[in-house]
């Protein structure tokens, strides 16, 4: 069973290439962004709280994902790949450990590497076509500076591990893929 983490800035192709790498290797694709836009589209009590947080392109608390993530895992028994998550090193560690409850460990971290005036131009390109609340010239600069000071560290911790896979961001969908299945193997 593979568990596998998709790592990289936003804008840096995550969710595009999440598609083709659950298709590949048979995975449950769980992507923290998307539940918890779910949780604002419903309105939930949770959702209400977290609104103006993501809106401003800051994180939400370690805690809240955690416990998201605590619930996606024990209802998962293909493994898992993990889109947005973790974003702190606090998640890295909790995502040990919520796979150790059940005999799992991430397998290999995939790192999209794509330069910032790129990720700009993407994510102001998403912002056209998807409308998506945090998809906006202020925002885009509060989530790639969130991304630096907070998730970047991340990237550290699998490579301590030997886990990290450093992939060229850029090109073809297509290319993109077959470098990321490349790096993963059978
Ligand atoms: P994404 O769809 O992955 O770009 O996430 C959109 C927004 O959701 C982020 O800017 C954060 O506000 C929030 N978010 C998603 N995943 C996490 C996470 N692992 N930790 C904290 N906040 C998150």
């Amino acid at each position: 069973m593979k568990d596998i983490v998709i790592f990289g800035a936003p804008g840096a192709g995550k969710g595009t290439q999440s598609d083709f790498i659950v298709e590949r290797y048979g995975l449950t694709h769980v992507s923290t962004g998307d539940l918890l836009r779910k949780e604002i589209a419903d309105q939930t009590e949770l959702g209400k709280r977290i609104k103006s947080i993501m809106d401003a392109g800051q994180l939400v608390s370690d805690d809240i994902v955690s416990e998201m993530m605590d619930a996606a895992i024990a209802a998962d028994n293909k493994g898992m790949l993990f889109d947005g998550f973790p974003r702190t090193v606090a998640q890295a560690e909790t995502l040990d450990k919520l796979l150790a409850k059940h005999g799992r460990t991430v397998t290999c971290m995939v790192q999209l590497e794509v330069p910032r005036e790129e990720l700009i131009r993407r994510l102001l390109e998403r912002a056209k076509i998807q409308g998506r609340a945090d998809d906006n010239e202020e925002t885009i600069a509060n989530r790639l500076a969130e991304y630096g000071n907070k998730t970047l560290p991340v990237a550290q911790y699998y490579a301590r591990q030997g886990k990290q896979k450093i992939i060229d961001g850029t090109g073809t969908i297509e290319a993109i893929a077959a470098r990321i299945q490349e790096a993963i193997g059978a």
